[in-house]
C-alpha cells in the first residue's frame, strides 16, 4: 500500500524505493514502506504551501478546527489496541506502554481541541478614545514536523495537534525506522475530515528529507524532536529564510534522593526513571544523585531490583521492558558500558546482553547500574539513551544542586525528600524544564514541556505549545483620522 500522503492522496515514492520496517524484538520484517525522493518532498511542500496560501484552512473557525481534533481523539481511541500493537511491534516497547501512549495522544488532541478557540487575542490600551488596538493570533504557515523513533506517535502528536489547532498546514517526517503509527495517524486525520493538502506525510532518511524541509524557503517553521547533532544542523539550515525553529533535544536528567525520602518508593521510581522503555526516553532519570548516609543501601537495593527486571517481547503482557531500537543503537550502548568500566565506575548490575536464547535475535541489553560514578565521567555527562543508570553520592543540599546542574542539558529532573520545603527549594534551583518532586515521568498536556540549555529551544504542550504555532499580529485602527501636520505645514 502506498505510504506517502501528499496533497490529500496516498502515493508511492516517485523513485519506487522502499525501506524495510524491522521488529527490534527478533529482527523480523514487519512491512516495507515507500521512501520519498526529492520530487515527492517538493510536491509535499508545494501542497502545504498552496493550501495555506489559499486561505481556506487558516480561515476556518477555531471552533471547527477544535471539533476536528476531538474527532481525531475519538478515532484514536477506536483504534487504540491496533495502534498500541503497531507501536509495540515497531519500537519493542511493552504493550501497556503502547496503550498508555495512545491514551496520552488522545488527551493531547482533546486538550488542543479545547484550547483552539479559547484565546482570540486581546484589546490593548491606546490612551486615546479614537483609536482601537488589538492583538490577534494567526497561524505561522507551513510547518515541517520532524519526529524521533522512541515515542513515534506521541512526539508527532505534540506537534500535529497544536499546528492544526492554530490553522497551519504541515509536512510530517517521522523517523525512518518507526513510520507505522504516523501512517495510521494521517489515515485518521483524513477520516476525521482534514481538508486536502493540510496534512502531508513523507517517509525516509532524515539527513536528506528532514534537511530539505529545514532548508526550504517555502517552509515557515520547523519543529524538531531528536538528537543534538541533527538539531544543530536544522538550526543552521533554517537560517536561510529565518524560519522559526523549535527544538526538543536530548537530556541527562538528574534524580536526586535525600536520606529523608521514603526509601522504598525512591528506589522503586529510580528504576522507572532509568529503565522505562529501556532508557530510550529523553527525560530518563539516568543519573541518580544520592545522599551519602543512604548511598550504600540505595545502590544495593537498586542493583538487586534491577536484576529482577523482566525483558521480553513487548507483546507479552508480563514484559517489563523490551529491546533497544536497532543494532547500531545497541552497539552505542555497549560502547558506553565499556567506557564506564574503563573510567573506573563500579558495575553493580547488568552490563551485558542477556543470555536467554529467546532474546538472542533482538537488540536486547540488560538494565545496567554503575555505582561510585564521578561528575567528570563520560557515562555521567553524555546522553547514552539506553538502560544505563549511574549513581553518585552527595553530602549537602548545595552539592546535590550543583551536581544536578552539572550538565550541558536541562530537560528534566527529580528530587526525593520527606521535607516539602526542601523539595520546593531544590526544584527552584535546578536548571531544567521539568522538575518532579517525589515522582518521576508524569507529564500533562496542560503543562509546558521543553529544555533549558542544550536540551532545546521552545516548548511543547500547554498554552506555550500552541503559541509556537501562532504569530501575534497587532492591528491598530484610528477611528477619527485627522491630518497630523507633522511635515510641511
Ligand atoms: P535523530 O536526531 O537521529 O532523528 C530525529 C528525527 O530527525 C528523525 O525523523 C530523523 O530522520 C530526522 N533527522 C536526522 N538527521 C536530520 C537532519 N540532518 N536534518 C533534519 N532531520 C534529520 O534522533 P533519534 O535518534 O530519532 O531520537 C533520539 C534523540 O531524540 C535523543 O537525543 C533524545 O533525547 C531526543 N528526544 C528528545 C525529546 C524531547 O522531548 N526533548 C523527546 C524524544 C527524543
Amino acid at each position: 500500500m502506498a505510504s506517502l500522503f501528499i496533497d490529500g492522496k496516498w502515493a508511492s515514492g516517485t523513485s519506487g524505493v522502499t525501506s524495510q520496517v524491522i521488529n527490534p524484538f527478533d529482527q523480523g520484517l514487519i512491512t516495507e514502506v515507500d521512501v520519498a525522493d526529492d520530487v515527492d518532498v517538493a510536491q509535499a511542500i508545494l501542497a502545504a504551501r498552496r493550501t495555506f496560501d489559499a486561505g481556506e484552512w487558516p480561515g476556518t473557525s477555531a471552533t471547527e478546527r477544535g471539533a476536528l481534533l476531538n474527532r481525531v481523539a475519538e478515532l484514536l481511541q477506536r483504534d487504540r489496541e491496533e495502534i498500541a500493537r503497531t507501536e509495540t511491534l515497531n519500537t519493542g516497547k511493552a504493550i501497556r506502554e503502547g496503550r498508555s501512549d495512545v491514551d496520552d495522544v488522545s488527551a493531547v488532541f482533546r486538550y488542543y481541541a479545547g484550547l483552539a478557540d479559547k484565546d482570540a487575542g486581546r484589546v490593548v490600551a491606546t490612551g486615546s478614545a479614537t483609536a482601537i488596538s488589538r492583538i490577534v493570533y494567526e497561524p505561522v504557515g507551513v510547518c515541517a514536523l520532524i519526529s524521533p523513533w522512541n515515542y513515534p506517535l506521541l512526539q508527532a502528536s505534540w506537534k500535529v495537534a497544536p499546528a492544526l489547532a492554530a490553522g497551519n498546514t504541515f509536512v510530517l517526517k517521522p523517523a525512518q525506522v518507526t513510520p507505522l503509527t504516523a501512517i495510521h495517524l494521517v489515515r485518521i486525520l483524513a477520516e476525521a475530515g482534514l481538508p486536502q493538502g493540510v496534512g502531508n506525510l513523507l517517509l525516509g532518511p532524515g539527513d536528506r528529507i528532514g534537511a530539505t524541509l529545514a532548508e526550504s524557503g517555502e517552509v515557515d517553521l520547523v519543529s524538531f524532536t531528536g538528537g543534538g547533532v541533527a538539531g544543530r544542523s536544522i538550526m543552521r539550515a533554517a537560517a536561510g529564510n529565518v524560519k522559526k525553529v523549535a527544538l526538543e533535544l536530548g537530556g541527562k536528567s538528574p534524580n536526586i534522593v535525600f536520606a529523608d525520602a521514603d526509601f522504598e518508593t525512591a528506589v522503586d521510581y529510580a528504576l522507572t526513571a532509568a529503565f522505562l522503555h529501556s532508557g530510550q526516553v529523553c527525560s530518563a532519570g539516568c543519573r541518580a544523585i544520592v545522599e551519602d548516609s543512604i548511598y550504600d543501601a540505595f545502590v544495593a537495593e537498586v542493583a538487586r531490583r534491577t536484576e529482577l527486571i523482566r525483558l521480553g517481547s513487548g507483546l507479552d503482557e508480563r514484559t517489563e521492558t523490551g529491546p533497544l531500537i536497532s543494532a547500531a543503537h545497541l552497539a552505542k550502548v555497549e560502547g558506553y558500558v565499556r567506557i564506564g568500566q574503563q573510567e573506573g565506575a563500579r558495575l553493580v548490575a547488568g552490563g551485558s546482553r542477556p543470555s536467554d536464547p529467546e532474546l538472542a535475535n533482538g537488540f536486547f541489553f540488560r538494565p545496567t547500574v554503575f555505582a561510585d560514578c564521578r561528575r567528570e565521567m563520560r557515562i555521567v555527562q553524555e546522553e547514552i539513551f539506553g538502560p544505563v543508570l549511574t549513581v553518585e553520592p552527595f553530602t549537602t543540599e548545595d552539592q546535590a544542586v550543583a551536581l544536578g546542574n552539572d550538565t550541558i542539558y536541562g530537560l528534566a529532573g527529580a528530587v526525593w525528600t520527606g521535607d516539602p520545603g526542601r523539595g520546593q527549594r531544590v526544584a527552584a534551583r535546578l536548571r531544567h524544564g521539568t522538575i518532579w518532586i517525589n515522582d518521576y515521568h508524569p507529564y500533562l498536556p496542560q503543562a509546558e514541556w521543553g529544555g533549558f540549555k542544550q536540551s532545546g529551544i521552545g516548548r511543547e504542550l500547554g498554552p506555550t505549545g500552541l503559541d509556537e504555532y501562532r504569530e501575534a499580529k497587532h492591528i491598530y485602527q484610528n477611528i477619527a483620522p485627522q491630518p497630523s501636520r507633522w511635515f510641511g505645514s
